[in-house]
């Protein structure tokens, strides 16, 4: 039976897990089960996938699995920033290629991405879900005149595709974030923000019936057949359909080995601001900023009144961090919020600092659909998961129950993961880029 070789694995250190409530995990599995369906993978996708395949096949026993609590892997350490548009992140302007505009890429990508938001929604209301989910949309935001020239090619392609925006000038920045930092921005209202651990633990409590979640189960061994079979610590799992919704670690079960590029991004978060402290910051309540240049800082301030700093970026081969990048990772973040903060807050300590993976491939391409005899797979989120995952895992059940639309017709016809050389050529390659990347990226990180 081939071994799962790396497992989820990370400290208990994402601040959006731990400035929640303490949650009780879902016991792990401790017996044989044998299910119709079986969901490896309870993030974005698997969470997404459960509650759909639930509802299209009520009489289906369904089973999901994840390594860990949900919450404790990307799902929970991630930007929350549910993103409808295009946004290439290995582009400086973040926009698609005009070809990919004028092929109706762009739009296909938007219809994908709004699919997310509208049943992300669905849930939330359904089941009342209190996760800070806010139909704000998101303002890119240059630091300098140099990064808001990139904004021009940005707004270029949301011209061509139609979409609304708004530019905001130096007086409206200072006006939303409070601070004298950033030259203009451009705000584009379809985005949602969302507290990312909040939204996926209220997505694993209200699972419907015919659904169980075993939390803190790793699936250490596969053997892919008729049924399937899959080995957890305490218990075996037999499945006739498996939809495998763990974004890179499916490159583990032997999916997309050579194409897929784990990197891992890394963010702080302060301690919940004094009533002094959130009048002297000034600006709105609840903000959001995506940087002008890819691998500049994403900044937060959040419901609860912390404000949030991500950025650095780092190879992920290893599938996992130490303290160590940790440490450095924070002293970049450091330097980020002093830029920004430090004239009105320099005593607001960060409480948070963690880091998380995501899957990227060379072309943003993905592994969408049957991959083997009921085998199938929603993986590749190309660092957009949240839109992505969500979009990815409710198609995958429509398709493996049978439904059929035009968007899941679409993106059974994605491009796939593109193939790579392997590390550690890859990730010389992946250093390189960062370090250009990271060096172009000036006040804007
Ligand atoms: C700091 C940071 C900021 C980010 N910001 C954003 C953002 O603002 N917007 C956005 O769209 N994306 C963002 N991302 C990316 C986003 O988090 C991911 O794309 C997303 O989590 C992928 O969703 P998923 O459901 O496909 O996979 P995941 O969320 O990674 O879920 C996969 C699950 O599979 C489980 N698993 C893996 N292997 C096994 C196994 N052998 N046995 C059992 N379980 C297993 C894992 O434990 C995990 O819970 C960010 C990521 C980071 C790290």
């Amino acid at each position: 039976m081939p071994k799962v070789n790396k497992l989820p694995q990370y400290p208990n250190d994402s601040g959006w897990v731990n400035s929640l409530a303490r949650r009780q995990p879902k016991p792990s599995l401790a017996k044989d089960i044998k299910v119709d369906a079986l969901i490896l993978g309870a993030g974005f996708a698997g969470l997404a996938a459960a509650h759909r395949l639930a509802e299209l096949k009520p009489d289906w026993h369904i089973a999901i699995v994840d390594a860990l609590a949900v919450g404790m892997a990307s799902a929970g350490r991630n930007s929350g920033f549910m993103i409808d548009l295009p946004h290439t992140l290995d582009s400086d302007s973040y926009t698609s290629s005009a070809a990919g505009a004028a092929d109706n890429a762009d739009q296909q990508v938007i219809d994908f991405n709004r699919n997310a938001i509208d049943y992300g929604r669905k849930l939330v209301q359904r089941y009342k879900l209190d996760c800070d989910w806010s139909e704000t949309g998101k303002v890119h935001a240059a630091a300098t005149a140099q990064g808001a020239k990139s904004h021009q090619a940005f707004m270029a392609g949301l011209d061509a595709l139609g979409e609304a925006y708004t530019e905001l000038n130096k007086e409206q920045m200072i006006a939303l974030t409070g601070i004298d930092y950033y030259h203009s921005g451009v705000h584009t209202p379809g985005t949602v923000a969302v507290q990312p651990a909040a939204f996926v633990r209220g997505l694993a409590d209200n699972l419907p019936a015919n659904v169980s979640l075993y939390e803190n189960t790793p699936v250490s061994d596969y053997q892919w057949g008729s049924p399937h079979v899959l080995k957890t610590p305490n218990g075996s799992i037999k499945a006739q359909q498996i939809l495998l919704c763990n974004n890179g670690f499916a490159a583990m079960f032997g999916v997309s080995k050579a194409s897929l590029l784990p990197l891992l991004l890394f963010a702080s978060m302060t301690r919940v601001m004094s009533a002094e402290e959130q009048a002297l910051l000034g600006g709105e309540a609840q903000w959001g900023l995506v940087p002008s240049h890819p691998a500049g800082a994403t900044i937060k301030r959040t419901a609860d009144q912390r404000l949030v700093v991500r950025t650095g970026i780092k190879s992920g081969h290893k599938m996992r961090y130490d303290a160590r990048t940790i440490a450095a990772m924070q002293r970049m973040q450091r330097e980020s919020y002093m830029r920004r903060f430090g004239s009105k807050l320099p005593e607001l300590e960060f409480e948070f600092s963690w880091g998380g993976l995501l899957c990227m491939s060379r072309n943003e391409g993905t592994v969408f659909g049957t991959i083997g005899s009921n085998l199938h797979a929603a993986i590749c989120q190309n660092g957009l998961g949240v839109a992505r995952g969500t979009s990815s895992g409710k198609l995958l059940a429509e398709h493996v129950a049978g439904h059929d639309s035009e968007l899941l017709r679409k993106h059974l016809r994605a491009p796939k993961p593109a193939w790579m050389p392997p590390h550690p050529i890859s990730t010389m390659g992946v250093a390189a880029n960062i370090w250009r990347h990271e060096s172009m990226a000036g006040a804007e990180a």
